[in-house]
C-alpha cells in the first residue's frame, strides 16, 4: 500500500485517523470500532463495506 494514499485517508464516518493492518489487508477506525477493506491495493471507504471490530480487536489498541 502506498504510504502517502494511507496519510490522506480518513475514516468516512468520523473523519478521524485510521490504522493500517497490513496483515488483515484492512484500515481501521477504533473510534467507530470499524474495519475497512483493502482490495487489490484499492481501500475500501465505505461504512456498508466495513467489518464491525470484535471485542477482542478493540481491546488491542493500546
Ligand atoms: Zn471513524
Amino acid at each position: 500500500m502506498d504510504k502517502k494514499l494511507l496519510s490522506i485517508l480518513v475514516c468516512p464516518v468520523c473523519k478521524g485517523p485510521l490504522q493500517y493492518k497490513r496483515e488483515q489487508a484492512e484500515l481501521i477506525c477504533y473510534a467507530d470500532a470499524l474495519a475497512f477493506p483493502i482490495r487489490d491495493d484499492i481501500p475500501v471507504m465505505l461504512e456498508n463495506e466495513a467489518r464491525t471490530l470484535s471485542e477482542q480487536e478493540r481491546e488491542e489498541r493500546s
